[in-house]
């Protein structure tokens, strides 16, 4: 399967644990990267038409895909149909958009163009969090942006594909907090949420005010609130089906399920990564260089290649596979990669009751989804 991935790297705001490749406050640069990333994707196409003939998925991300304004996006949107992509043909074409930019007018246009699923960034329905962590917008935005996605039908007439990503571990925020939010979240009925503990890189504010010990997070604290959540949204019939994930039946994300099935895809923008072949490419993250990438020709050359050997690929299946409810099935490996995989290292995690068998198929489960990178890391050669 192949997909297509869009950066929009513009945000209102930075907020104060972000460490992905964004632009704060910079309408002026609107024109002028629609223009860029077309060029971008001329030149990338052109090297690579069959990709774009089997594309079945696209995502717009960010950054906030949802500051855009729409003539702007429509100018995207009409710009890479006109080189080959077929927006409305596709299985999956995702949104990402915030709730103080999740306007009717931007919702429509990005209907209008071939969206077909939406993910909102809602975080905390706490407002006093929500200025905690440095985020624009609140929680009444929030609610209003949900009620009015979750009415709206897509191009086929059929209700919206739609997602709400939540944030758990945050500076204090309480255990009865946490849960308050995801019961929120799950009543409204949505179909696909996504929640992710804090990572406090030392670049951003919050990770410089952790170094400097004016904010402390509880160890415990995480597994407890990651076990809750995991148990509220199964009531409500949102099922885990990757680590971070849970959706409903049929709502789950098509175009991330791409990334772990390691199928090949395509990124636009800075910083916006590909994988094709064995190869893992990633354009320069920061705008003014990948602007003089773009304007010299995006040669490959200069985009950061990691080519991967027998045991790099060995190392992404085993974890890519094992942080979704499928697992990693051995069948799929070559009899050199399965010798590879240590029978009593399974063992192991599976009396401890972290990993489970059934058949030539092992997952994790339990505790094992808390603490994945120590089974991972122990399993891979
Ligand atoms: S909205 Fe998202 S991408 Fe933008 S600054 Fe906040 S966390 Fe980063």
């Amino acid at each position: 399967m192949n997909g297509l991935y869009i950066h929009i790297p513009f945000c209102t705001k930075i907020c104060g644990y972000c460490d992905f490749a964004t632009v704060a406050g910079s309408a002026r640069l609107f024109g002028e990267y629609v223009d860029l990333l077309l060029r971008e994707a001329e030149r990338r196409f052109g090297e690579n038409p069959h990709f774009i003939r089997h594309l079945e998925t696209a995502y717009f991300g960010g950054g906030t895909p949802s500051v855009l304004p729409p003539r702007e996006f429509e100018r995207l949107v009409l710009g890479l149909e006109s080189l080959g992509v077929g927006f409305r043909h596709l299985q999956e074409v995702d949104w990402e958009c915030n709730p103080d930019s999740a306007t009717d007018e931007n919702l429509q246009a990005a209907i209008s163009l071939g969206v077909n699923r939406i993910s909102l960034g809602v975080q905390t329905f706490d407002n006093e969090l929500l200025k905690a962590i440095g985020r624009r917008g609140t929680a009444e935005q929030a609610r209003d942006a949900l009620r009015r996605i979750l009415r709206l039908p897509d191009l086929s007439g059929k209700k919206i594909r739609s997602s709400a990503d939540l944030m758990f571990w945050l500076p204090g925020q309480t255990l009865a907090g946490f849960e308050r939010d995801v019961r929120e979240l799950a009543e409204t009925g949505i179909g696909h949420v996504s929640f992710y503990g804090l990572t406090l890189n030392p670049r951003t504010v919050l990770g410089m005010r952790f170094e400097q010990g004016k904010i402390s997070l509880d160890e415990g604290l995480y597994a407890r609130m990651y076990r809750s959540g995991v148990q509220i949204l199964q009531d409500y019939g949102l099922e885990r089906y990757e680590v971070s994930n849970f959706a409903k039946w049929g709502e789950e994300s098509l175009h991330n399920r791409n990334y772990w099935r390691r199928g090949e895809y395509l990124g636009l923008g800075p910083g916006a990564h590909s994988f094709r072949g064995n190869q893992r490419l990633a354009a320069p993250s920061r705008y003014l260089e990948w602007k003089k990438w773009v304007l010299a020709g995006c040669l490959e050359s200069k985009m950061e290649i990691d080519r991967l050997g027998k045991k790099e690929r060995l190392c992404e299946k085993i974890w890519l596979s094992l942080r979704t409810r499928e697992g990693l099935d051995l069948q799929t490996l070559d009899s050199e990669e399965v010798t590879q995989i240590s029978c009593r290292k399974i063992d192991h995690w599976v009396r401890k009751g972290y990993l489970q068998k059934s058949g030539t198929k092992i997952s994790l489960c339990g505790d094992g989804w808390l603490w994945m990178d120590s089974v991972v890391e122990d399993l891979i050669p």
